[in-house]
């Protein structure tokens, strides 16, 4: 996988201390830093640049996160949702997918941003976790950035796994698709501390995931990740549709379950390629050769757009055939899809989104 370095740090004045900012002066002596008494001078210079989504990714902000760190996955309306939070610690990501929603939803602001005030992050969860003793928090850190790409400058994971490896109520998960797993491997989660990959075929990766770790090396890091005490999750999301397809991920599934013990699988989601009108506006001028834009969509409910129903039906069974034949217990659950999906593809439907994440980490 290539290096992910930025080009420059920015640093906001006040977040000019700590773990976070020591481990970028320490693991990028080379890279030049600015520290400036306020960043958004530099964001507004982003609007005019030709691609600012691009532009944005090349540099890196350090700043004090104002408000709340956690809160509940937004989830997609009217889907069935997996109760699940999410901690930003970052905002953008220095890898390119060309179907990546942030290229929409950040597209006003498309700085590369990570968060120094970790304290307070670890504060903010170290007080709710003790006021719902008896609430399960399942917590993600990828909702607006990859959990892992940028932690060789940053050592994000080192500063917060030690916290959460000590929450009686609490397991995080870390979502990633690079291979960028050394500074974790010396830590003990105690089996709160799920890592995860997004996968998908080496042909997908090749096409449509820039810059991400290839096939081979997020199941390298996974088995790694496994061997140093960690429970592992896959996302097969977003699954992609095209002539062989079957083949592919048939083949993936196969491989992943051949290197890695099932056993000590938390989750494995899937999710068929989305998409919005805005979104594909936005890969047509960025990714004009993209293939995705050529498959036909259709509008759902919740403003999203996916592939014809039973094509969608059709694509999960058969993925969950594969899956059930090379790890029979292991956990499935869709990920942003409507009742009568999950009723026709599993033959039920979770009542509520408690249901599913009770049922979820009832695995663990
Ligand atoms: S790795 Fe994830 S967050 Fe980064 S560009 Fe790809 S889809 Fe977006």
């Amino acid at each position: 996988m290539q290096e992910l370095v930025p080009q420059e740090v920015v640093v906001e004045a006040g977040a000019a201390q700590g773990p976070i900012f020591r481990n970028l002066r320490q693991t990028l002596p080379h890279v030049p830093f600015t520290v400036v008494e306020d960043p958004k001078a530099f964001w507004a210079s982003l609007a005019a640049a030709r691609d600012p989504m691009g532009s944005g990714k090349k540099s890196l902000f350090l700043v004090r996160h104002k408000g709340e760190f956690l809160k509940k996955c937004p989830g997609s309306n009217g889907q069935v949702c997996c109760n699940y939070f999410v901690v930003n610690f970052a905002s953008n990501c220095p890898m390119e997918c060309s179907y990546c929603y942030l290229q929409e939803y950040l597209a006003n602001n498309p700085a590369l941003k990570v968060f120094g005030n970790v304290e307070d992050l670890v504060a903010e969860a170290d007080r709710l976790f003790s006021r719902h003793r008896r609430f399960f928090f399942r917590i993600g850190t990828g909702e607006i950035t990859d959990s892992l790409a940028l932690d060789p400058y940053i050592g994000f994971c080192a500063e917060v796994i030690p916290f959460f490896a000590a929450q009686p109520n609490a397991l995080l998960e870390l979502k990633t698709k690079t291979d960028r797993v050394e500074g974790i491997l010396g830590l003990n989660p105690r089996g709160r501390v799920v890592v995860s990959w997004s996968m998908n075929p080496q042909r997908i990766i090749d096409d449509e995931e820039r810059l991400t770790a290839s096939f081979e090396q997020r199941l390298s890091a996974a088995r790694r990740c496994q061997e140093a005490g960690y429970r592992l999750g896959f996302h097969f999301d977003p699954m992609i549709e095209y002539p062989g397809w079957e083949r592919d991920y048939r083949d993936m599934v196969e491989r992943i379950f051949a290197t890695i013990d099932p056993r000590r699988v938390s989750w494995v989601s899937l999710g068929v390629l989305r998409s919005t009108p805005g979104l594909k506006r936005i890969m047509r001028e960025r990714f004009p050769s993209t293939d995705l834009l050529c498959g036909e969509q259709v509008l759902c409910p919740d403003g999203k757009m996916r592939y014809f129903q039973p094509l969608r039906v059709s694509m999960y069974r058969k993925m969950l055939g594969w899956i059930r034949t090379a790890a029979p217990a292991v956990f499935v659950y869709l990920c942003m899809e409507s009742k009568e999906v999950w009723e026709q593809v599993f033959g039920f439907a979770p009542s509520c989104e408690k249901e599913l994440g009770k049922a979820i980490l009832s695995r663990e």
